[in-house]
C-alpha cells in the first residue's frame, strides 16, 4: 500500500541538530524536486505532533529541556522503526515530523492509527514513565498545484481537528478550514472595519399592536467587508465573541446609537434598541459607559433599551445581574432577547432585572401552520404578561401571524409584515409618513 516516496542524500541535507532528521527546510527542497519529476501526481502528507503544547510547555517547566529533548530523540527512532522501507521522515517544527506517502488505500486510517499507538507507549524520564500525547493530521494533494507551505498548514488544521475531536488522527477537512480560516480573518479585520466605515447600522421598527404606533426601533449593525462583501452579524458577532473582540465593537454601536439620536431630536418614534453580548459584560462597566455616552450626547436615558438574550451565563453570574439592575436605575428599559429558544427558563426569569421580553423568532415566524408553537406562544406571552413584562414578538412576517400574537395578548411586534431593517434614510422617511400598516 505505502511506498517510501523519496530517497535523501544524507550528506547534503540540512539535519535537525536534536533529532538528526532532515528539516522543513529541506522538506520544501525535496518537495519541490518531486514535483518536479512527477507533476500533478498524487501524495498525502502526514504530519506526527509528538506532544501537546500546553503539556509540553507545562513538562519542560517542571523538568526542563532535557527530557522534551530526550522524548523528541525517542519518537524519532520510533518512526525509524515503524517507516522504514515506507517514507522519509522530516523534522518539520520543534515536535512535528513529517512524512510524504505516494499512495494511500483503505488500510491507511488504520495504518495511520497504529502508527500513533506505537508512538504513544510511555517513554521512560528520570524513572517516570511519560505518556507522549502523540496525534497526527493528513492532507491529500497533488504535486505542483499547491505551495508547500499550505500543504503544511493543511496538516497542521488536520492535526487541530484531532486534538479538538480527541482522535489519534484526522484528515484535513476543507469545509471546517475554510470556516476556521474566515473566522480569522473577521477577528483580524475588525479593527480596519471600525477605523474605515466599513460597519454601518440599520434600523428596524416596532409597533404597539394595540393601536399600530412605532414605539422603538432595533438597532442591527451591518459589515460590508471589501473583500468577503456583506457579512451577517449572526456569524461575525458569535466570532468577535469568541475572541474576546466584542467591547470595541458594542461602544462603536452605542455611541453611534447615541449620535443619530441626537440628531434625531424631535422626532417621535420614541426608543433606539440596541442588542448587547454575554461578552460585553465581561470586566467591563456597560451601565457606566451606557450612562458616560448618554451625558456625552445629551440623551434621555429612558431614549434607550438593551436587549440581552437569556441563558446560563446570565443566572451564574450576580455581577451581571448588579450591571442590569443599574442599567434599569439609569431608566435604561431592558429586554430579554429571543426568549423561548435554548435555555430560556421561567423559574430564573424574575432574577432578572428585566421589563420586557422578546418572545424568540422560532416561536412566532410561521406559528400560523404549527398549532403545537400557538400553544407555547400563547403559555409564554401569558405567563411573561402576568409576571409584569412588556411582551414584544419578533420575526412577524404575515398578517394572521399578528392576527395570531394579538389574540394571544402580545404588546408589541417586530418583523417583516411591517419592515425590514432599514438605513438611516429609508428609516426617517418611513418613521415620518407615519404610515403604519396596523393603524391603517
Ligand atoms: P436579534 O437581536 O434577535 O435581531 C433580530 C434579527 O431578525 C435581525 O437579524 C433581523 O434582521 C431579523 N428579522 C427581523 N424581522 C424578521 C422577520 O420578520 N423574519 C426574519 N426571518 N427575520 C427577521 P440580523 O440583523 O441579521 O441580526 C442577527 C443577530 O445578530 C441579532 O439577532 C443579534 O443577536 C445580532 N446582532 C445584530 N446587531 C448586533 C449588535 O449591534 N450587537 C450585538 N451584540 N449583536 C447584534
Ligand atoms: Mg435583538
Ligand atoms: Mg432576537
Amino acid at each position: 500500500m505505502l511506498q517510501d516516496v523519496y530517497a535523501l542524500t544524507p550528506a547534503t541535507a540540512r539535519l535537525d541538530p536534536i533529532s538528526r532528521l532532515p528539516d522543513r527546510v529541506q522538506f520544501a527542497v525535496d518537495l519541490e524536486k518531486l514535483a518536479c519529476q512527477h507533476p500533478g501526481q498524487p501524495r498525502t502528507l502526514v504530519l506526527v505532533d509528538a506532544l501537546d503544547m500546553a503539556w509540553a510547555h507545562g513538562m519542560t517547566l517542571a523538568m526542563g529541556l532535557a527530557p522534551f529533548e530526550d522524548i523528541i530523540r525517542c519518537i524519532t527512532s520510533r518512526l525509524h522503526e515503524q517507516l522504514d522501507g515506507v517514507a522519509q521522515v522530516y523534522h518539520i517544527g520543534v515536535k512535528r515530523f513529517g512524512f510524504v506517502l505516494a499512495a494511500t488505500g483503505d488500510d491507511f486510517p488504520a495504518f495511520i492509527e497504529g502508527l500513533v499507538d506505537s508512538l504513544r507507549k510511555p517513554i521512560l524520564l528520570d524513572s517516570l514513565p511519560i505518556r507522549p500525547t502523540v496525534r497526527a493530521g493528513s492532507v491529500d494533494f497533488a504535486l505542483n498545484t499547491e505551495a508547500v507551505g499550505d500543504v503544511l498548514r493543511k496538516a497542521m488544521y488536520a492535526g487541530e481537528l484531532a486534538l479538538r475531536a480527541g482522535l489519534r488522527w484526522a484528515p484535513f477537512d476543507p469545509v471546517r478550514d475554510a470556516a476556521y480560516r474566515r473566522a480569522f480573518y473577521l477577528v483580524a479585520d475588525i479593527a480596519e472595519a471600525l477605523a474605515d466605515g466599513q460597519l454601518s447600522l440599520r434600523f428596524q421598527p416596532r409597533f404597539a399592536i394595540a393601536d399600530g404606533a412605532q414605539v422603538s426601533a432595533e438597532v442591527l449593525l451591518r459589515w460590508q467587508h471589501p473583500r468577503l462583501g456583506a457579512v451577517s452579524p449572526a456569524e461575525f458577532i458569535p466570532v468577535l465573541e469568541r475572541n474576546g473582540m466584542i467591547h470595541e465593537v458594542t461602544r462603536w454601536v452605542i455611541d453611534s446609537a447615541l449620535v443619530r439620536l441626537a440628531q434625531w431630536q424631535g422626532q417621535t418614534f420614541g426608543q433606539l434598541s440596541i442588542n448587547l453580548s454575554p461578552m460585553d459584560f465581561d470586566g467591563h462597566d456597560v451601565s457606566g459607559t451606557l450612562r458616560r455616552l448618554c451625558h456625552a450626547h445629551g440623551i434621555d436615558p429612558q431614549r434607550l433599551e438593551v436587549e440581552i438574550t437569556e441563558g446560563e451565563w446570565l443566572r451564574s453570574n450576580p455581577r451581571v445581574l448588579g450591571e442590569l439592575a443599574q442599567i434599569r436605575a439609569l431608566g435604561i428599559d431592558v429586554a430579554i432577547d429571543d426568549f423561548g429558544s435554548g435555555y430560556s427558563n421561567f423559574s430564573y426569569l424574575h432574577e432578572i432585572p428585566a421589563n420586557v421580553v422578546k418572545l424568540d423568532q422560532s416561536m412566532v415566524t410561521g406559528i400560523e401552520g404549527n398549532p403545537r408553537y400557538q400553544k407555547i406562544a400563547r403559555s409564554i406571552l401569558s405567563l411573561a404578561r402576568e409576571l409584569g413584562y412588556r411582551t414584544v414578538a419578533e420575526g412577524v412576517e404575515t398578517f394572521r401571524c399578528l392576527q395570531m400574537i394579538r389574540e394571544f395578548g402580545c404588546d408589541e411586534a417586530q418583523g417583516y409584515f411591517f419592515a425590514k431593517p432599514m438605513d438611516e434614510g429609508q428609516f426617517l422617511a418611513w418613521s415620518e409618513s407615519g404610515v403604519f400598516p396596523l393603524a391603517q
